[in-house]
């Protein structure tokens, strides 16, 4: 504070207008509590944690498979099982994709991981970048930590171990933002996942390395901005259901009010 007040007079005028920009300024074009700033589009919430909400693509709903394909090679109607409710890998079939494309999203799959596998699945953000599926409940099957139920495979493990009983279906929710790339395919900004498994929080704004890989180094590779979300076929016979997606917006394009 003294040396605030010893600053002369012109010298605070500049400083302080130099702050209260910075303020005005710091969350778009919009002044505090400016009354012209446009209020949040409403949106219906599901009626129980894990419903998809009223603006929600639902990408299957236990019904069907018409928002799938086979991944590879060559595509295909998706040939995984469905039944009472829920889809199921059926080995050999290949993996699954969805026939839109998506970039930054919210994402909400259920899984269930079967007895007597590893339940070794996955779900791949924009098809290259795995959010690990795994039996890891109470860690039963030998794996390392960058590839637990929850981990971003092979870069992050997961914060905890929140997984539920083996048979007993588990959620998954995730926030995802794309890698950005310039027209020479070098990395502006790397991409990042937030995830609550079952409700606990085991990515926090974790940063991708890069695709996902076996046994190396992620590194990434330029991609369109929007590509499908894939269900990984590693031969088990894991469940899912009541799988959902929101796109987000630009964060720049709506005067700051998106979530980063
Ligand atoms: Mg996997």
């Amino acid at each position: 504070m003294g040396r605030w007040i010893r600053l002369g007079r012109w010298a605070r005028w500049v400083a302080g207008f130099a702050l209260a920009g910075a303020v005005a300024y710091a969350d778009g074009p919009w002044k505090v509590h400016d009354r012209n700033r446009p209020l949040p589009r409403e949106v219906t919430p599901g009626e129980r944690p894990g419903d998809p909400p009223s603006d929600a693509i639902i990408l299957f709903d236990g019904k069907d498979l018409s928002k799938w394909e086979t991944a590879s090679p060559g595509g295909g109607p998706a040939q995984w099982k469905v039944e009472d409710g829920a889809m199921t890998v059926v080995p050999g079939t290949g993996s699954i994709q969805t026939k839109e494309s998506f970039g930054d999203c919210q994402l909400h799959v259920e899984w269930k991981a079967v007895e007597g596998t590893e339940s070794n699945s996955g779900v791949f953000l924009q098809g290259l970048y795995e959010l690990q599926i795994y039996d890891s409940y109470k860690n039963k099957h030998r794996i390392y930590a960058d590839g637990v139920a929850a981990s971003m495979y092979g870069q992050h493990p997961p914060l905890v171990n929140a997984c539920r009983e083996t048979g007993t279906w588990q959620a998954f929710d995730i926030i995802y933002h794309g890698p950005r790339f310039d027209g020479d395919g070098k990395v502006l900004r790397p991409g990042t996942m937030t995830v609550l498994h079952n409700g606990v929080l085991v990515l926090d704004h974790a940063v991708i390395k890069g695709y996902t890989v076996h046994g190396a180094e992620a590194k990434y590779k330029a991609h369109p901005p929007k590509l499908p979300i894939l269900l990984q076929n590693h031969g088990n016979p894991v469940g899912f259901r009541n799988i959902w997606v929101r796109p987000l917006p630009e964060p720049e394009s709506d005067g700051g009010s998106s979530p980063r």
